[in-house]
């Protein structure tokens, strides 16, 4: 399990995460909505251990991110895939995949290139593998990063809005590995903008305002007029997406 227990985050003067509590339990897949600036990149990071936590503590199965030795244990069990694709611009894509397992984990090289590319089948781009970055959409690269993050076989999925810079078509690319990947129990927490599609995938919604994380329900509750959506702050956020 991912526990968050009443985390501080400031930026100088400014409290970024202001007491923030949150867990993600085996299986379940979290969603994490809120304003540009309410913190939502911020907490991601934090549980990522890049940054120092001003209060509270967060723990990947019983390992303390601000503990170094803990870090580097729960650092292989979750993975995280970032907005802007940040894959290595000199290697091809199956190297992409490839380096982690290999270096990291020390695994063979044959065993973790046979299950590169069967994963980068199953997002369909086998006949990508040898390509670089630069030669692939956003869609594709993007892609790739999901692979690179699944090659490391994580417990977790740390996603951060993964299909903001992509447009719709390459958008519906993306989110359909995901929501195959939530339907085969991945566990995830998934920062968006994609109302809809969370709406679909998620067990439990929560809703960052300011740094304060203000709802935490299960995704019908989220979306019930007399819950989730009785909240002002949720209410005019949803009404600007739609
Ligand atoms: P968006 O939806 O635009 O991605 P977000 O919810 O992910 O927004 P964060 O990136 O977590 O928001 O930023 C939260 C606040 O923290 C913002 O006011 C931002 O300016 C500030 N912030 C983030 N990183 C830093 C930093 N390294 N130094 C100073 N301020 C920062
Ligand atoms: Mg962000």
């Amino acid at each position: 399990m991912i526990a968050v227990e009443g985390v501080v985050k400031r930026f100088g003067t400014q409290t970024v995460l202001d007491g923030v509590s949150l867990t993600v339990a085996p299986g379940e897949v979290v969603t994490i909505l809120g304003s540009s600036g309410s913190g939502k990149s911020t907490l991601i990071r934090c549980i990522n251990g890049l940054e120092r936590l001003d209060g509270g503590r967060i723990t990947v199965d019983g390992l303390d991110v601000a503990n170094p030795r803990q870090l580097a244990q729960a650092r292989r069990l979750s993975a995280t895939v970032f907005q802007l694709f940040n894959l290595y611009p000199h290697m091809t894509v199956l190297r992409n995949v490839t380096l982690a397992p290999e270096v990291v984990l020390k695994r063979p090289e044959p065993e973790v290139a046979a299950e590169a590319r069967a994963l980068l089948a199953s997002v369909g781009l086998a006949d990508k593998a040898d390509a670089y970055p630069a030669q692939l959409s956003g869609g594709q690269r993007q892609r790739v990063g999901i692979c690179r993050a699944l090659a490391m076989n994580p417990r977790y999925l740390l996603l951060d809005e993964v299909t903001s810079a992509l447009d719709p078509e390459m958008t519906a690319e993306v989110l359909a590995i995901l929501g195959r990947l939530a339907s085969q129990g991945t566990t995830m927490l998934f920062v968006t903008h994609e109302v809809e599609f969370a709406r679909r995938i998620s067990t439990r919604i929560v809703f960052l305002d300011q740094g304060r994380l203000i709802v935490d329900l299960p995704t019908a509750d989220f979306f019930d007029p007399a819950r989730g959506l009785a909240h002002p702050r949720i209410n005019q956020f949803l009404s600007k997406m739609t």
